[in-house]
């Protein structure tokens, strides 16, 4: 496996291997990396000849009084575990590479980016879509990972390939979860077992509302009230957002009468963890991709 630190390296690597003819996908990470991660490797390693995992905890998708400092960074961790999963390059640049100089320039993408997280963590999705179009810039792949635990990131990146033209297929892999539900994720870290007791409330929740849909109920603020309900039950009082959405644009809807996006997130002692299910209208969880297979039929 070739470590790259700055960008010339990592072009000077790809240039290889797009000589031998090889096709690249890419899995943007922040690194802390986990089963999670490793299953949009895996998915890479099984569509691509050639795996990049960028591992870099962007600074600009941070607010001031976020964890970008305490962030995990445990780079010699990730490093074996990319060469364990078969990663051709892991790209672990600096902020000061990925930004030497004052950025003039940030891609921004309307309307999906204005709810949810999007609403509580001002500026974060600027962030995303500047250093993943850095990011496509600098590796060119044909193929890009992301994960549906963060839903509203991957349906705002998938539109911006869209909307920009970007020659790259995304691919958005299911959220994998710890055998109690619990969504993987690098802030996990932050809890004691206390917290990760607590913290079984969100996917909890998310089970109840898929239980609720499938036994009729059509009301979004009645699942949210019945959600925000169970959690809080569970002392968790620190609610950022419960939300019933349209996945097609992340605005709240009233009635489930499409397939709906719920999603939440919710602070567990020192985290702020987010989780996200996704349902057809008669309450049934599925995939992105099915997801996007209605919305191509539909158009047809
Ligand atoms: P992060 O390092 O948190 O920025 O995540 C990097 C990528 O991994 C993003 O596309 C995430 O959506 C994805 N990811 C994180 N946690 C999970 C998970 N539990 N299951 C699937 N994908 C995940």
């Amino acid at each position: 496996m070739i470590v790259a630190h700055t960008i010339a390296e990592v072009r000077r690597a790809l240039a290889e291997l797009r000589r031998k003819g090889q096709s690249i996908g890419l899995v943007p990470t922040m690194g802390a990396l986990h089963a999670g991660h490793f299953s949009l490797v895996e998915q890479a390693r099984s569509e691509c000849d050639a795996v990049v995992v960028s591992i870099f905890v962007n600074p600009i998708q941070f607010g001031p009084n976020e964890d970008f400092s305490k962030y995990p960074r445990p780079i010699e961790a990730d490093l074996a575990g990319c060469r364990q999963h078969g990663v051709a390059v892991a790209f672990n640049p600096s902020p000061k590479d990925m930004y030497p100089t004052e950025r003039m320039t940030t891609v921004h993408v309307e309307t999906l980016t204005t709810t949810l997280c999007g609403a509580h963590r001002p500026g974060h999705f600027d962030g995303v879509t500047t250093v993943v179009t850095k990011l496509f810039n600098i590796v060119q792949p044909d193929f890009a990972y992301f994960g549906q635990k963060d839903a509203q990131q991957a349906l705002t990146l998938y539109r911006m390939v869209q909307d920009l033209d970007m020659p790259i297929e995304m691919r958005i892999c299911p959220t994998v979860r710890e055998a109690s539900g619990l969504a993987m994720s690098s802030r996990n870290q932050y809890l004691s077992d206390t917290d990760r007791e607590q913290a079984l409330t969100l996917s909890r929740s998310l089970k109840l509302a898929a239980e609720l849909i499938q036994c009729g109920e059509k009301s979004a603020e009645s699942v949210v009230e019945q959600m925000r309900q169970l959690i809080r039950s569970n002392d968790l009082d620190d609610i950022d957002y419960i939300s019933v959405v349209d996945p097609a644009t992340m605005q709240p809807i009233s009635q489930v009468d499409r397939p709906v996006l719920i999603a939440l997130a919710v602070r567990v002692g020192p985290a702020r963890l987010i989780d996200n299910i996704l349902l057809d209208q008669a309450g049934n969880e599925i995939t992105m991709n099915c997801l996007f297979r209605i919305w191509q039929h539909s158009v047809r």
